[in-house]
């Protein structure tokens, strides 16, 4: 398991989804159907062609929701509560990632482009949400996304973080970009699932051949935090 230097590290900031579990987790898919269900009705198109243009928003706007608005001008509240109103069951939470976010030193924060809400829910759901010192979701960012650069500002400009003593877990490895020319250290979660039904430049990755901005990766974020000195 590879470890960079982290000492000079005390901020620690975590993607939600694909990243504080598992994407090997059929989890997200519930999600990604409730998103093509919401635009099927909304653009009044079959699925199959809301499908196509739900995957190239996600693709030029950085989430499917943020092209929902700058195309459309939608309202986003509608669609967020639609799309994250979803089973939890199947999230089995893993009492080793309390265990190892308990103990890690320095302030944790989780910054998504999902909603507050969803935020709550997942990290109640896993047993974590009271551990984090803050939330960063998509209403705290102007539902401007990661990989936009300005969200990572407002993210640290929010919350006073120093981007050399940061650093950035994600599962989207284009997610990562910006953080690293800032000066974040970088983690990329990897998923054994087959995402290729994903755009290419959005899907979780694999771990093979990772890009020179990921400076370390894993498939097991539980084991990766509890095997740090
Ligand atoms: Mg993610």
């Amino acid at each position: 398991m590879e470890h960079a230097d982290l000492s000079h590290i005390d901020n620690w900031i975590f993607d939600l989804d694909n990243t504080l579990y598992s994407g090997d987790v059929n989890f997200f898919a519930q999600i990604d159907k409730k998103m093509t269900a919401f635009m099927s009705q909304y653009l009044s198109l079959p699925p199959s062609e809301a499908r196509v243009i739900q995957k190239e928003y996600l693709v030029e706007y950085g989430t499917t929701l943020s092209g929902l608005m700058a195309v459309h001008n939608m309202d986003p509240s509608e669609y967020l509560h639609f799309v994250h109103d979803i089973d939890l069951g199947i999230l089995i939470p893993d009492p080793r990632l309390h265990t190892a976010l308990s103990s890690l030193t320095g302030r944790k924060f989780i910054f998504t482009n999902g909603s507050r809400q969803h935020a709550k829910n997942v990290g109640e759901h896993l047993g974590i949400y009271g551990l984090f010192d803050g939330v960063f979701a998509i209403e705290d960012i102007d539902y401007i996304p990661k990989p936009k650069k300005s969200a990572y500002v407002q993210f640290i400009n929010a919350f006073n973080v120093d981007p050399m003593s940061a650093i950035m877990v994600e599962d989207s490895v284009r997610n990562l970009e910006a953080p690293k020319a800032m000066g974040m250290s970088t983690l990329l979660i990897t998923s054994q699932k087959d995402w290729s039904h994903e755009p290419e430049a959005s899907r979780p990755h694999d771990g093979i051949n990772v890009p020179d901005h990921v400076d370390m990766h894993t498939h097991d974020l539980p084991s990766w935090l509890l095997a740090l000195e």
